[in-house]
C-alpha cells in the first residue's frame, strides 16, 4: 500500500493483515485436512423430469473438520485455489468420484457423474494424463463422466483452452460449461469449444416464474443448446413451477433442492426416485 495519509494507511494495513492471517490459517488447516483425509464428496442427483428418474450425480466437495463441522466449498476453495493446494485436492476428487462411479455401476446403477474442475486444475498440462491414469486404475467408464468447467476458464488463452478440452475429450469423457450465462462467452466462442453440455446457472432459475427476463434468458439458452446439439441441464431448481417451466421448454435434465440436496453416498439409497436401469 502507498501512503494515503497516516490513518487511512493504518486502517488498510490492519485490514489486509487480518485477511492475510485468515488465509494463512485456512491454508495451514487445509494442509492438515489433506494429510488427515478430512475431505469427502457429497452427491446431488441429476433428475430426468420426464419420468422422475435419477440419471446421475454431481460430486460436490465437503470438508469435515475433526470437531465434526461440515464446511461447504465456497468457504475454502479460493484459498485452495490461490495456494495451489486445489491441484492435490482436485486429484483426490477425481479418484474418489471414479471409485464412486465404479461402485454404482457394479450395483447395476447405470448413472453418470459430473465432476467440477478448478481453474488451476484445468490449466495443468498434466491433467489429461492424471485423469487417464485414474480411469485405468479405477476402471471407471469415461462415457459416464462429465467434467464441469466455467466460462472464465475458457476466456484467457482460448487456443490453450481448446487444446486442453480436446485432450480431455480424447479420453472419452464429456465436458460441460458450468454456471452458463454468468460469464462473458460469446456465441462465436462457444462454437469453437468442443463441449457437450451447458449448465444453466441457478441465478437465472431462482426467480422463475416471477421474473420474465430470466424466463426469456433460460428459454433462449435451452433453444440455443438444442440448435447447437448440446445437452442442457438446469441447476438450482427448487419449486414445482420451475420444473413445469423447464418441462414446457424441453429442458429435461435438472438438479436442485426440489428433488434433493447433495447427500453422502450412504444416504443415496433412501431417495424415492427411480434409478435408471
Ligand atoms: P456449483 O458447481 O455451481 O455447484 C452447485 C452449488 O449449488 C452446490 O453448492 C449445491 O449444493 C448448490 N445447490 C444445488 N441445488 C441447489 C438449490 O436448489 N438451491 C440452492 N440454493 N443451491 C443449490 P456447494 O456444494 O456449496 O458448492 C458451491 C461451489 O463450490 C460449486 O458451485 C463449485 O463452484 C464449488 N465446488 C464444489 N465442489 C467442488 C469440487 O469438487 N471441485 C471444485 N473445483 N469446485 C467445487
Ligand atoms: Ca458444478
Ligand atoms: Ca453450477
Ligand atoms: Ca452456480
Amino acid at each position: 500500500a502507498k501512503a494515503r495519509g497516516k490513518n487511512t494507511f493504518h486502517f488498510f494495513s490492519q485490514d489486509l493483515n487480518d485477511a492475510a492471517n485468515e488465509r494463512l490459517l485456512i491454508e495451514n488447516k487445509l494442509r492438515e485436512a489433506i494429510r488427515e483425509q478430512q475431505f469427502l464428496l457429497y452427491y446431488q442427483p441429476k433428475i430426468d423430469i420426464r419420468n422422475n428418474s435419477i440419471t446421475g450425480y454431481e460430486a460436490l466437495l465437503r470438508w469435515l473438520t475433526p470437531d465434526n463441522i461440515l464446511i461447504p466449498p465456497l468457504r475454502f476453495i479460493s484459498v485452495a485455489e490461490s495456494t495451489g493446494l486445489i491441484v492435490q485436492i482436485g486429484e483426490w476428487i477425481i479418484w474418489e468420484g471414479c471409485r464412486f462411479l465404479t461402485r454404482q455401476h457394479s450395483r447395476g446403477h447405470n448413472v453418470t457423474l459430473s465432476i467440477n474442475l478448478s481453474a488451476r486444475q484445468f490449466n495443468d498440462d498434466n491433467l489429461p494424463e492424471i485423469i487417464e491414469r485414474i480411469l485405468i486404475r479405477t476402471g471407471a467408464n469415461p462415457a459416464s463422466i462429465t467434467f464441469e468447467i466455467t466460462e472464465s476458464m475458457l476466456m484467457g488463452d482460448t487456443d490453450a483452452a481448446i487444446n486442453q478440452l480436446n485432450q480431455l475429450k480424447r479420453l472419452g469423457v464429456s465436458l460441460s460449461i458450468d454456471d452458463f450465462g454468468t460469464g462473458y462467452s460469446s456465441l462465436s466462442y462457444l462454437k469453437r469449444f468442443p463441449v457437450d453440455e451447458l449448465k444453466i446457472d441457478r441465478s437465472f432459475v431462482k426467480d422463475i416464474p416471477d421474473d420474465r427476463n430470466d424466463m426469456n434468458i433460460v428459454a433462449a439458452i435451452i433453444a440455443m443448446a438444442q440448435k447447437m446439439n448440446l445437452r442442457v441441464v438446469a441447476e438450482g431448481v427448487e419449486t414445482a413451477e420451475q420444473v413445469e417451466f423447464l418441462r414446457r421448454n424441453a429442458c429435461y435434465q435438472v438438479q436442485g433442492y426440489y428433488f434433493s440436496t447433495p447427500l453422502a453416498e450412504q444416504e443415496l439409497g433412501r431417495l424415492n426416485y427411480v434409478i435408471n436401469r
